[in-house]
């Protein structure tokens, strides 16, 4: 099949340029002014952007927490996110606790995955136990085109501890690979957390009072330390605060490879949302938690100034129901928010038709930074003869507001409910097919499992 993209703008990192694109089965051939080829079915785009596919490299689907387990399986998570233009997606497989190895926790997410996805994907691997043979599987995961993994300093069944963190990042770098990390304070959470119940405080008001920023940031600041010992580069995911950025800045000003990460609700929601009634606060518990309003200003501006390298969304969605479950202890309740179907509209809404980013910041943000990061580049995060047929038709005049009434997800609520959005996706090339058009998956379960080389940045 070939599609020829007339009169579009192409947008890239560095600029956007009318020229006509053309894709021949899963590749774009060319990108050039004034194609012809009356072989190929013609779509005009006149006034849409084209964007290289998004890549979403934090979502969690199909994932245990918290005795249950997410609304969103690989299944319908994937829609939801074709329908926001991400053409593929990192998830975080994990290893468990008491003697597994990565290769076991690898064919479980294969498991979940594989043959459901309606976009690209591939993993991370969560390291959560540090011996001989975990080491010796990391070559292991490289053959098997994992190239990145994750770390936690926080939750009991995940928590690696600092000896453990530092030798797993000189091995990972040993290896040209690197871990993406959650940064907050276990101990000093688990005692606040002992704190409030033995207060009889059990409300959602409770959840960001007992995670602090500072507790984030001292996370932060630890693992740039030991990061620096191991000589390692080192991704801090979901950054959502001022002490936190600045500790980031910090380490850059003294040579070292840091890499971060934010999600649109630490740029758009704010730790208020804890406090409405009828227990409407359950919502918007994650962990890290959402902020205020000033760490939602220092994150655009770090952005701006490309001091953050990706925008990801931490996808992890709940029904009402399973928040529930969390009504009389706020501990309870399992956190995650979903966010693969509008990452794009919301940065674009609020981000660049705000003139707070350009849409070629976007366009990195989305895709090609993720690319080059997880060793994906140029096969995606670029509109280029050779690249992958991924491409996001978007409508910058398309206007729509959000609502867990008509959103995609399995769930019955959505923490962006009543945003308005200016901009929307018109359609998505999945690998050269039209995947999503018009709002509806027109292709399903075309994803395919990819092959991740090592950082290109
Ligand atoms: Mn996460």
């Amino acid at each position: 099949m070939k599609y020829l993209l007339k009169n579009g703008t192409v947008v890239s990192g560095e600029r956007s340029e009318k020229l006509d694109v053309l894709i021949e089965d899963e590749k774009i051939s060319r990108v050039e002014k004034n194609i012809e080829d009356c072989t190929a079915e013609i779509i005009d785009v006149s006034g849409k952007l084209l964007f290289p596919g998004f890549i979403d490299a934090h979502t969690h689907f199909d994932l245990e927490v918290a005795n249950t387990v997410t609304a969103d399986d690989f299944q319908t998570g994937t829609k939801a996110a074709l329908l926001g233009g991400t053409t593929m997606v990192i998830d975080y497989a994990s290893q468990d606790k008491g003697g597994h190895t990565l290769k076991e926790g690898l064919a479980k997410w294969h498991q979940k995955a594989d043959g459901k996805c309606s976009c690209d994907y591939s993993f991370h691997m969560s390291i959560v136990e540090w011996n001989e043979e975990t080491e010796k599987e990391i070559d292991d995961m490289i053959k098997e085109g994992i190239t990145s993994f994750k770390l936690y300093m926080t939750y009991p069944a995940m928590l690696v501890n600092d000896r453990d963190l530092y030798k797993i990042l000189k091995k990972l770098n040993s290896c040209g690979c690197f871990a993406g990390v959650h940064c907050e304070n276990a101990g000093v959470i688990d005692a606040l957390i002992e704190e409030a119940k033995a207060e009889g405080r059990f409300g959602v008001e409770n959840h960001p009072l007992v995670r602090p920023d500072d507790m984030e940031a001292e996370a932060v600041h630890r693992l740039l330390v030991i990061a620096k010992q191991a000589g390692a580069p080192v991704m801090v995911v979901h950054l959502t605060n001022q002490k936190a950025y600045r500790e980031i800045m910090e380490a850059r000003a003294r040579g070292q490879e840091v890499y971060a990460e934010t999600c649109p609700q630490y740029l758009l929601l704010d730790d208020s949302a804890y406090s409405l009634p009828d227990f409407e606060g359950a919502k918007f518990v994650c962990a890290p938690p959402l902020r205020k309003r000033e760490d939602q200003s220092c994150l655009w501006n770090a952005l701006a100034r490309d001091e953050i390298q990706t925008v990801a969304t931490d996808q992890c969605s709940f029904t009402w129901q399973q928040k529930r479950l969390g009504e009389k202890d706020f501990t309870k309740i399992p956190g995650g928010l979903p966010g693969v179907e509008t990452r794009g509209t919301l940065l674009y809404t609020y981000g660049v038709r705000e003139g707070r980013i350009t849409r070629e910041q976007m366009c990195r943000l989305l895709s090609e930074n993720a690319a080059k990061l997880y060793g994906l580049y140029p096969r995606k995060g670029v509109i280029a003869p050779g690249s992958d047929g991924d491409i996001v038709v978007f409508d910058p005049e398309k206007r729509s507001v959000i609502s867990a009434e008509t959103h995609a997800y399995h769930t019955d609520n959505n923490p962006f409910e009543g945003f308005a959005l200016h901009g929307g996706i018109d359609k998505v090339f999945l690998r050269g097919t039209l995947a999503a058009k018009d709002g509806k998956v027109v292709k399903e379960n075309l994803g395919t499992y990819i092959y991740r080389d090592k950082k290109q940045i």
